[in-house]
């Protein structure tokens, strides 16, 4: 991060705002596989660094049909948040069940930075943290996964676990035949081996992983005891609010349980219906070689994610970079550029064109 010329840039020609459509052109034009790999490379970096950060649970309002979060953290030099919902009967009005959007931030001045479309990013962030947790808590040599929800998601989550992990084998279950078929042709061409299942018992039948991506404002039981393996890799990414869950109870107390930050995982996760003392590793510590990952190798292993701003901040550190790199995204006066920054007022009296654009004309001239 050249954290100068950042605030330079801002300076001279206000805020990078990256679109959804152009953070799509960015992930083509830079590669998925390598945006995947970058991004996990940023949350490795970032979750070594935990104790830099200023952290906290994200703040939710929960209404009838989802939930509207906001997702901040920090360090001595970048802010960032995150806006996201979760509205999982979004689909049925055309809307995506996750809409997200974001800042980075100059601590030092509060200058706004970078200001990006976050769903995609979101998509991405997800399935790099899924496939970093799984580097270090799936057996090694994990070759077969399940994938049961094939929504928005599931894609990401697949290629990540084919380029991260080594995932060659997948299975598919979705209640949504439509979501699978959509999954399937969205993978042709990608080398994976797909099985499209009928049930989920089907799917996870033989699986190293598991990854459940489901979306239901419900305690769901997707998961069951009756249905786990000795020495299953457990990626239980879709419970992630109160009263929104996937796995049955008993399947955590008898796995070796990771999350990303545990005062929101208690409050978000799968373990939200477990005791206060159960117990949990962070996945930080891991990274860092303070915790063990797995144990044994028929140890069953349980990514609870439920999505932390740490993540978001790690993406949107690359999104900021790649973009700058690339050319990609405008700038935008999204804060007056006021040659008296005291004289707020004084933008009111130019009619026709912002203090911005005036003050780039006389710059100009
Ligand atoms: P989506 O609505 O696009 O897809 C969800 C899919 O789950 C749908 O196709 C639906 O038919 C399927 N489904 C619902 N109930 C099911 C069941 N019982 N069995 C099998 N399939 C079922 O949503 P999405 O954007 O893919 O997100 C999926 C979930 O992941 C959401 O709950 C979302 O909140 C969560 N999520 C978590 C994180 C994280 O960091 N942990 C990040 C993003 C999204």
């Amino acid at each position: 991060m050249h954290h100068h010329t950042d605030l330079q840039h801002f300076r001279q020609r206000g805020t990078l705002y990256l679109s959804a459509p152009d953070a799509a052109e960015l992930v083509r034009r830079h590669g998925l596989n390598r945006c995947l790999a970058a991004i996990a490379a940023n949350i490795r970096d970032d979750f070594r660094r935990w104790t830099d950060f200023d952290k906290t649970a994200r703040v939710a309002s929960h209404s009838r049909d989802g939930v509207i979060e906001l997702m901040p953290v920090a360090d001595a030099q970048r802010y960032s948040f995150k806006y996201v919902n979760g509205h999982p009967g979004n689909t049925r009005f055309g809307l995506s069940t996750v809409m997200a959007f974001g800042v980075l931030a100059d601590v030092d001045t509060g200058a706004p930075l970078f200001l990006s479309e976050l769903t995609l990013t979101t998509a991405l962030r997800t399935a790099a943290m899924s496939a970093l947790a799984a580097q270090t808590l799936a057996r090694p040599g994990s070759r077969v996964m399940a994938l049961i929800g094939n929504g928005a998601q599931s894609e990401f989550q697949a290629l990540a676990f084919q380029h991260l992990v080594g995932i060659t084998a997948l299975r598919l279950f979705d209640v949504d035949p439509a979501a699978t078929a959509k999954l399937v042709a969205n993978l042709a061409g990608s080398g994976l081996r797909l099985t499209v299942c009928q049930s989920t018992a089907e799917a996870v039948t033989g699986a190293d992983v598991v990854t459940t991506v489901t979306a239901d404002k419900a305690m769901a039981l997707i998961l069951t005891p009756e249905m786990i393996e000795p020495g299953m890799h457990l990626n239980a990414v879709g419970g992630d609010c109160p009263g929104k869950t996937e796995l049955h109870g008993d399947i955590l107390d008898a796995a070796a349980v990771f999350v990303e930050y545990e005062p929101q995982s208690r409050i978000e996760g799968e373990i939200q219906h477990q005791p206060a003392d159960f117990g949990v590793t962070e996945l930080w510590q891991v990274l860092r070689g303070e915790r063990a990952g797995r144990t044994a190798a028929d140890q069953v292993t349980v990514f609870d994610s439920v999505g932390f701003a740490l993540e978001d901040f790690s993406a949107l550190r690359f999104m900021f970079d790649t973009a700058t790199a690339l050319g990609l995204g405008e700038r935008i006066s999204l804060i007056p550029q006021l040659d008296d920054p005291k004289n707020l007022y004084g933008m009111l009296a130019a009619p026709g064109a912002s203090a911005f654009e005036a003050r780039n004309r006389r710059l100009a001239a």
